[in-house]
């Protein structure tokens, strides 16, 4: 099975990843997660890949290409999270292999701001949780570890992702829609329910 879970930054995108890799056995791939750890581990793409992370702004096309097509080269199951994002990204995965299913996490841009300011990350086990869920603590609620703010997750960088996403990645909708495998769901819920959702639809 070939997933692409579309949907703005914010939209619960990671969390029904992990999820859904885990009950359906397909492998996760996070651009973001990839190039994150390109940054951390001081590799060429990293290196070139932080000054457009830190700003908000997408990575350019070929170096995302280039890495998402090396990550799958010997996977047939997957599920992409966060790629493709831009309408050249995804005529280069049309080119190089066939999507099932587009899952669309659909949610109102005003809650947004909220939930990505807001948002934690476990430095350790890297569980995600906001800061209205933690009562005052700040520890991981999973493993006990630190928790910490993704460094992009401030006021102004998320301003810019949000605006390069309606610019350059929402028109992937009409795009998948036209390819008629595109599939919405109402993001603005609880995960779970959000999840039960996109379970029946890939049991299908
Ligand atoms: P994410 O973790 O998906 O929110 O991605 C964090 C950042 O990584 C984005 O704001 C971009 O700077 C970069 N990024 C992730 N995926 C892509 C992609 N498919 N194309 C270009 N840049 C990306």
């Amino acid at each position: 099975m070939k997933i692409v879970l579309l949907g703005a930054p914010g939209a619960g995108k990671g969390t029904q990843a992990v999820k859904i890799s885990a009950r359906f056995n397909v492998a996760h791939i996070s651009t973001g997660d990839l190039l994150r750890k390109n940054i951390k581990e001081s590799t060429e793409l990293g290196k070139k890949a932080k000054e457009y992370v830190d700003k908000g702004l997408l990575v350019p096309d070929e170096l995302v290409i280039a890495l998402v097509r090396e990550t799958v080269k010997e996977i047939d199951s997957f599920l992409f999270d966060g790629f493709p994002r831009t309408i050249e990204q995804a005529k280069a995965v049309d080119d190089f292999t066939e999507i099932d299913k587009v899952i669309n996490l659909d949610i109102n841009e005003s809650l947004l701001m909220e939930r990505l300011t807001g948002r934690r990350v476990c430095g350790d086990c890297a569980a995600v949780t906001h800061i209205t869920l933690l009562n005052g603590a700040d520890k991981c609620g999973v493993c006990g570890g630190r928790l910490l703010q993704r460094a992009d997750d401030n006021q102004a960088t998320v301003k810019s992702r949000l605006d390069v996403y309606v610019k350059q990645t929402a028109p992937l909708i009409e795009y998948y829609k036209k390819q008629n495998k595109l599939v919405n769901i109402d993001a603005g819920r609880e995960a779970a329910d959000v999840f039960k959702d996109i379970e029946s639809i890939l049991k299908q």
